[in-house]
């Protein structure tokens, strides 16, 4: 099959490619580049139906989409849905993670836990939707290390490693990464569908 991925996240769509070899990956930007895509919501899944149901409004084809973010305990979960805006609404990846480290700067190691988490969302062409989650937990780290993924990926160390998501190369982080977990629960989901 064939599917939109509603998302202008590069890192994202090279990511989504690898975790569903069974569908061919259309870039919204080929079939729909004028879309905005919103997230207003505060939770994940609505705000991944929301993109989803948008790029089928404007293609009429199948959709798949996620949502995801960082959640920081000691900063009650923040940045959350808010992630790559934490910093403003305009904001880059470096600018995120300077206020993360700012916000982080006087809390123990021990208690800097985090985790990652992603909604991953599929609009079948008969308009039924899939949805399904997945989480990575770790620790955020105040010097930043690794010029891998994007994002948050260089302060972020999965539970159980020492390196940072930044140092991991990327077919080993999808067997773990919150991304990697919810698309393969959602290939599965597709693959039980009549
Ligand atoms: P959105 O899902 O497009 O709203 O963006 C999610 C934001 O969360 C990104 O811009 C990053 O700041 C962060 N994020 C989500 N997943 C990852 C990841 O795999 N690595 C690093 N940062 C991530």
């Amino acid at each position: 099959m064939k599917a939109v991925f509603a998302s202008r996240n590069s890192h994202k769509a090279e990511q989504v490619a690898l975790l569903l070899p069974g569908v061919q990956i259309i870039s919204l930007d080929d079939v729909a580049p004028d879309l905005i895509l919103e997230e207003p919501f505060d939770s994940f899944e609505e705000n991944a139906l929301a993109k989803a149901r948008a790029a089928r409004i404007a293609t009429g084809l199948p959709v798949t989409a996620d949502d995801s973010g960082l959640e920081v305990d000691a900063l009650g979960g923040e940045p959350g849905v808010r992630s790559a805006r934490f910093a403003g609404e305009a904001a880059t990846d470096r600018e995120n993670n300077r206020l993360l480290v700012a916000r982080l700067r006087n809390v123990p190691e021990h208690l800097r836990t985090c985790r990652y988490r992603c909604v991953a969302v599929m609009i079948l062409a008969d308009g039924r939707e899939l949805v399904a989650e997945g989480l990575c937990a770790g620790s955020v780290l105040l010097e930043g290390r690794g010029a891998l993924g994007f994002g948050y990926d260089p302060h972020v160390v999965p539970d159980g490693e020492t390196r940072t998501m930044g140092e991991i190369p990327l077919d080993e982080k999808l067997t773990f990464s919150h991304r990697g977990r919810a698309f393969r629960a959602l290939a599965t989901a597709l693959a039980q569908q009549e």
